[in-house]
């Protein structure tokens, strides 16, 4: 009897590998293994696992010849052809839930930075200055929070924001049930009165053609004036230009971004925003917490095994 085989093209946390060797899965590590080897390897193996660097094309996928599933730890199914696994009848599993906290939280890990001013802060005192009169902020409790997009994470910063004493209100295409909506403590509106109404805008969907830059000069200009931006999503779901515009018209008092149009920025007028004062801008770092990395494996791990029972392992 022979174990099935599976390829891991980039690192993925050790405990998900152990959880598939425990399982009697044979699991051979190819760090960075280029295109055409991968071309070459990929037929003596039941199952691929990538992160985002690894391009499974289709003539990689076109020569495997017992590829059963192509894993993709985390987020992000942009590196993997698709269609060509679909026409191939190959499973396509990934593991989106691994994220989700680190994601919440880090938006309010941005928000609290941009409202009590403190990488401002620790920078002045790094360079031996006492700042206390310019650090005047302001307190999340009391404002209205605008959530675009109430999935999974959506939700886990609707229950932050409940807990900082925010008012929560929501706008997704796909309207959750009322018992939802009350458990959670959010109010839904539609997408215009959402600009109208909140104080603070965080943006939760996935990149789509109908997401591509959703937030723009004309929704700019409907918003509250010195309303706070949040993205942590991608970046061209917000027309950067036109928030720049803003920023500097003061009708948006705020940018809290971890995700660009570009990775890493590199166009005049992304770098002009990064270095804007009242912009807060991370390396899309999202999901880099010890936990996100861990979880994107295990859950990947368990998907895989799920799959595979029934097979002789
Ligand atoms: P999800 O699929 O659980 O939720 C997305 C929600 O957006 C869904 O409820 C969907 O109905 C809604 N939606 C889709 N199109 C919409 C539209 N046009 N208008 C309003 N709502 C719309 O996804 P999630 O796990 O909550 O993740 C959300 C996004 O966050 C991901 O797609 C990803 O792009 C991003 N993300 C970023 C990082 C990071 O490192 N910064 C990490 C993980 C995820």
């Amino acid at each position: 009897m022979f174990a099935l085989k599976i390829l891991v093209t980039d690192p993925v946390h050790e405990d998900g590998l152990k959880m598939l060797k425990n399982e009697g899965f044979h699991v051979d590590l190819a760090y960075g293994i280029s295109g055409d080897e991968l071309k070459e390897k990929i037929r003596d193996y039941d199952a691929v696992i990538v992160r985002s660097r690894t391009k499974v094309t289709r003539e990689i996928i076109e020569a495997a010849e017992k590829l059963k599933a192509i894993c993709r730890a985390g987020v992000g199914l942009d590196n993997i052809d698709l269609k060509a696994a679909e026409d191939h009848g190959i499973k396509v599993l990934s593991s989106p839930e691994a994220p989700t906290i680190a994601v919440a939280e880090l938006v309010f890990g941005l928000l609290l930075c941009f409202s009590r001013k403190i990488s401002y802060c620790d920078r002045m005192m790094k360079e031996g200055k006492w700042v206390k009169r310019e650090a005047l902020g302001f307190e999340l409790k009391g404002k209205t929070l605008g959530i675009i997009g109430l999935g999974r994470i959506g939700r886990e910063v609707a229950v932050r924001a409940r807990a900082f004493g925010m008012r929560v209100i929501y706008f997704d295409v796909y309207r959750p049930s009322s018992e939802v909506e009350k458990n959670l403590g959010v109010e839904y509106r539609d997408f215009s009165d959402l600009l109208r109404e909140a104080d603070i805008i965080t943006v939760h969907v996935p990149l789509t053609p109908k997401t591509h830059h959703l937030i723009g000069e004309k929704e700019f200009s409907l918003m509250k004036d010195g309303v706070i931006l949040v993205n942590t999503s991608r970046g061209p779901v917000v027309d950067t230009k036109a928030l720049l515009a803003a920023l500097k018209s003061g009708k948006v008092s705020g940018a809290c971004l971890d995700v660009f149009e570009h990775e890493p920025p590199r166009e005049d007028w992304e770098l002009e925003l990064v270095k804007l004062p009242n912009v807060i801008a991370t390396p899309h770092i999202g999901a880099m917490t010890v936990e996100a990395q861990r979880n994107a494996s295990v859950i990947l791990a368990n998907k895989i095994i799920s799959m595979f029972k029934g097979e002789k392992l």
